[in-house]
């Protein structure tokens, strides 16, 4: 059965908002422009796959609302305070600035690799003591937040609401809390805004001693600085919905009345179907360990594989990372670069505008475009998004090679240069292609002399 595609230029976006569990239109507080916020990586130590996973996906999303004419303003933080960062410091007698100067820019120059180019801002904890320290006092001020022996806390149980993104319960976080933390917290889940210091720690003044801010804390002040204090979505890995988006809703719903108003959170990473982190016994093998180290996986398969393979899912759902799969996403990438061929080297990606004008006129290709549309604005469905440009790929033809060259670039993909990533590829398809590649490149000859250049 075919369906009646919905007009391109029919603009409903729906995004699924992790807070009320359900899609919603997206609805920017300013028209016209979007404002998320995306929790960044803590820069301590080399950089594995799980930290540009999120980056990836949100810079789809942001590729996808530019497309649809928004204004997009991305804020991914880097945090370059944490007890992770000054452990590391301790153990190795290294200055905490270097360490995070060094995986600081270790990660944007993965994330410049891997073809994300939406992120307006990379705030660092360290730029933003004052605020933090100002934002604090407030909270201070109007008693939502206490001094006790080691620090300042929140004060969890006047805040209404609390546990309503995770579905926790205060009752059930007093049995699971730590209750040996001393300095007289009022309730034992109360959490730290700011820790004072201990030897041979950092610190920053404040006016109740030198210290350091809270992880949490670190968001809510970033966030609100660079957006406003109510923005549209804020975003972040499944795993960061409890403690830290929790805490980040009451201290700003605390501190301004407001925060952020749809939360999407992206699925973690697998293997084999697991959860993989790093207490698993199999970690300590270095040989398994490697397969997710950045390094290791961008030299062995490109950047533009790993971007192919985390956008080949949905946001929503984990995606399965392993050597097999990114070897078998890189032949199917590289089966398209081939029949895109010639293309692939020509610079340019025109706007969804130019390229609905291109294909008006095209009663085969204005369906898979219609299509293509529908299912990035369903909550931005890059999987089916791409499933539909291999559909549009075997119709072979130049007009149609075109369209998935343009609307790949749209999502970061196909772009000059990238074909570097599958060329091992091209070379073994010379005796092993699979069949249905061989047969379309024997119709489309100016593809297939590119093809033997190559
Ligand atoms: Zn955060």
């Amino acid at each position: 059965m075919v369906e009646t595609p919905r007009p391109v230029d029919d603009m409903a976006i729906s995004v699924f908002n992790t807070l009320t569990r359900r899609k919603e239109p997206l609805a920017p507080i300013r028209p016209g422009e979007v404002g998320i916020y995306l929790c960044g990586p803590t820069v301590y130590d080399d950089c594995h796959i799980g930290h540009v996973a999120g980056p990836i996906m949100f810079d789809a999303v942001a590729c996808w609302l530019r497309a649809r004419d928004f204004r997009v303003r991305l804020v991914n933080n880097i945090t370059d305070i944490d007890d992770k960062i000054i452990n590391r410091s301790r153990e190795t007698g290294e200055p905490w600035q270097a360490i995070t100067r060094r995986y600081t820019d270790q990660y944007l120059g993965y994330l410049a690799q891997l073809k994300v180019s939406t992120i307006s801002d990379h705030p660092r904890c360290s730029d933003y003591i004052p605020q933090m320290v100002a934002y604090i006092a407030e909270l201070v001020r109007h008693d939502r937040a206490y001094v006790a022996a080691d620090g300042v806390y929140f004060d969890i149980e006047k805040q209404a609401g609390y546990g309503k993104l995770s579905g926790r319960k205060l009752d059930e976080m007093i049995a699971g809390a730590r209750i040996e933390r001393d300095g007289g917290l009022r309730h034992p889940a109360d959490f730290a805004l700011w820790k004072l210091v201990k030897p041979g720690e950092p610190s920053w003044d404040s006016p109740w001693g030198a210290g350091r801010p809270g992880w949490h804390i670190e968001c809510s002040v970033m966030s609100t600085a660079l957006l406003g204090e109510n923005f549209d979505i804020h975003a972040g890995g499944d795993d960061l919905k409890f403690p830290h988006h929790e805490n980040e809703i009451a201290q700003a719903e605390a501190h301004s009345g407001c925060y952020a108003n749809c939360w999407m959170h992206n699925g973690l990473l697998q293997y084999e179907g697991t959860k993989i982190g790093k207490s698993d016994p199999r970690m300590k093998d270095p040989e398994f360990r490697k397969q997710f180290r950045l390094d290791w996986i961008l030299s062995s398969y490109g950047p533009s594989t790993v971007r192919f393979l985390i956008l080949q899912g949905h946001y929503r759902r984990p995606s399965d990372f392993t050597s097999k799969q990114l070897e078998a996403q890189r032949k199917a990438l590289g089966r398209l670069h081939r029949l895109l061929g010639p293309g692939m080297a020509e610079p340019g990606s025109p706007t969804l505008a130019e390229i609905e004008r291109a294909t008006a006129s095209d009663p085969t290709l204005a369906p898979h475009l219609a299509r293509f549309a529908e299912v990035m604005d369903d909550d931005f469905r890059t999987g089916d998004a791409i499933a539909e440009l291999f559909t549009v790929a075997k119709l072979e033809t130049p007009a149609a090679l075109r369209l998935v060259r343009d609307l790949g670039r749209l999502l970061g993909l196909f772009q000059p240069g990238d074909e570097k990533d599958t060329q091992a590829e091209t070379a073994a398809a010379g005796g092993a292609a699979d069949q249905q590649v061989a047969a379309l490149m024997e119709l489309v000859l100016p593809l297939r002399q590119q093809v033997r250049l190559a």
